[in-house]
Formats: C-alpha cells, structure tokens, sequence
C-alpha cells in the first residue's frame, strides 16, 4: 500500500489523523503495540483510537510519544504531505513553499523541513566502488561587488559518485590535499578499481596497487578520455546548485550539509519504490528533538 506513493494515493489513503496514525502504528510496531518504557506487550486502549496503558507499569502512550510528531501539535496529515513532498520534489522543497502548501505559518514549515531532512541520513553507508568520481565545487556566497572568480565567500562542497551507484557529499573547509583524500579514504573503498578527478593537484597520491586515479585536465581544457571523465558528479552539482536557489542563502553554512544528505537520501533512493515508507520509518525512530534544540549550535552539522 505504501509502495510507489503518488498524490492521489496519498488523498486516498490519509485522508483523516486515523488513517495515518495507523500507518506509524504498524510501522513503529510491527508485531503489535509495544511499551516504549518497559517493552511490554500487555496493553489497554483507553481511549478511542488514540492512547494505550501499559499493563505492566501503567505508562500511557500513544504512537506519537517520543518521537518527533509528539512536540510538533501538527496534524499528522501535515506531516505526511510535507514528507511526501520532500521525497518526490526532485530539487525539494523551499520552507516557503511548505507554509503555502500546507497553510502552516514560516516558523512550522522551517521546523518541519528541517526534522525530516535530518531523518533522511544514513548511519554507517557502504563505501563506494568500482569506478568512482570525485570533485568539489563552491555554492553560496553570491558577492555583486566582486569579480567572477572571487571564492572567499562560497562553501566549498566535495563529493564522490559510483558510476551508476550511490552518491556522498560533504561540506569541507578547504580542498587541500589532506582534506580530499581523509574523504575519499572515508567514502570509497580501499580495493576500489578507480578514481577519476580533475587535474587539481591535491588529489595526487591516492593511487595505490588496487586503485588506479586517471584524471581529466580540466586546465588544459580537456573534459573527457576515453570513460575518464567527471561528467556524473558534475550532474550533481547542477543538481544542487539548482535545487539550492531560493532557499541556500537564507540559510546558514551549517545547514548546508543537512541540504546535502537531503539531496544523497533521494539520489541513493532513486529507484526504491518505497522511499515515502522508509522516511517515514526514519521519521519515527528518530528522537524527537524541539524547534529550540534544533536551532543550537551543537546540531550544526
Ligand atoms: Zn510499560
């Protein structure tokens, strides 16, 4: 039922609080309503449709407790279409738009975005391989009174691409050789066959015995050899680049890797027919965090 989710599946389906407080319910707990508190399988309903006591320690819940949607007050429908816009939206969707779409007021909608852009991370992904791009590329920091090539106020993004595979993108504070490679060290695997960059000098030496590093002289203007290329990466960074208008420069620096794992989360699930399913399941086993702890510096990641 939540798989391949499209609009009007989705007015179909979550039509009232119930209905989507069901579908949190068989997600939050598969094989039956369990207490958060002391793992108990005893439970009463007390009230209609909406809150259990726990039999064993008289704790009373419902699906929403300790998870995100508990704080919030928002209707659970408003969650769904906010995270089903967000999964489908091929470049996402501004906080601006989610307050229009969803008559929320600004505030509502940053906080909503933000929530479930943070749930939409992978803890411990699988090194890329085979072949592999890497590149960086500078975002932000739009200055009229400086030339072109002014870089001191743009960000400077790194990112690496499995031919026909998943994504990692990462916000660093400069693209030195010490930089790059503790990157690609971090992200690609040690047995990996290749990995194509340009010609900027900091990724030498990240050639060994397994991995070969072919590179295309972008200086000297030659973009592609053979299948010595970073075309594939290079689609990303208009990706984001596109995706980042309207919304990266009323947002901070500190943001923009939550924008990046936001962009990687759809990429990497661009053909899993149950990507709506699996960020809502993300959704509810995160902890719930509140619009203030959000906003502190010790979530700036
Ligand atoms: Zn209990």
């Amino acid at each position: 039922m939540l798989k391949n989710m499209n609009i009007l599946k989705l007015m179909d389906k979550f039509h009232s609080e119930d209905a989507c407080r069901e579908v949190l319910e068989d997600l939050r707990w598969p094989d039956g309503v369990t207490c958060p508190r002391c793992q108990s399988k005893s439970i009463s309903r007390i009230r209609k449709n909406d809150i259990y006591d726990c039999n064993s320690c008289r704790y009373q819940f419902s699906v929403k407790s300790g998870t995100i949607f508990h704080d919030s007050h928002l209707p659970l429908r408003k969650w769904f279409v906010a995270v089903f816009l967000m999964v489908e939206s091929r470049k996402g969707v501004s906080a601006n738009q989610l307050s229009r779409v969803l008559h929320v007021s600004y505030k509502t909608a940053w906080y909503l975005t933000h929530r479930i852009r943070e749930a939409m991370t992978v803890d411990n992904p699988t090194p890329l391989s085979k072949i592999v791009e890497v590149d960086e590329t500078w975002v932000g920091g739009k200055r009229k009174d400086v030339g072109h090539g002014y870089k001191g106020n743009k960000t400077v993004v790194v990112g690496a691409v499995q031919r026909n595979g998943e994504i990692r993108l990462q916000v660093i504070d400069e693209r030195t050789r010490e930089v790059l490679h503790e990157f690609i060290k971090k992200h690609i695997a040690d047995n990996t066959e290749a990995i194509y960059t340009n010609d900027w000098p900091a990724y030498k030496g990240i050639a060994d015995e397994d991995i070969r590093h072919e590179t295309v002289n972008h200086s000297e203007n030659e973009w592609v050899r053979g299948d010595v290329h970073t075309n594939y990466v290079e689609n990303i960074w208009s990706l984001l680049k596109r995706s980042l208008v309207g919304s990266y420069h009323k947002v901070s620096k500190k943001h923009l890797n939550a924008y990046l794992d936001e962009l990687e989360w759809r990429f990497n699930n661009r053909d899993n027919p149950y990507l709506f399913r699996d960020t809502l399941l993300k959704l509810i086993k995160s902890g719930n965090m509140t619009y203030g702890e959000l906003i502190t510096p010790s979530h700036s990641t």
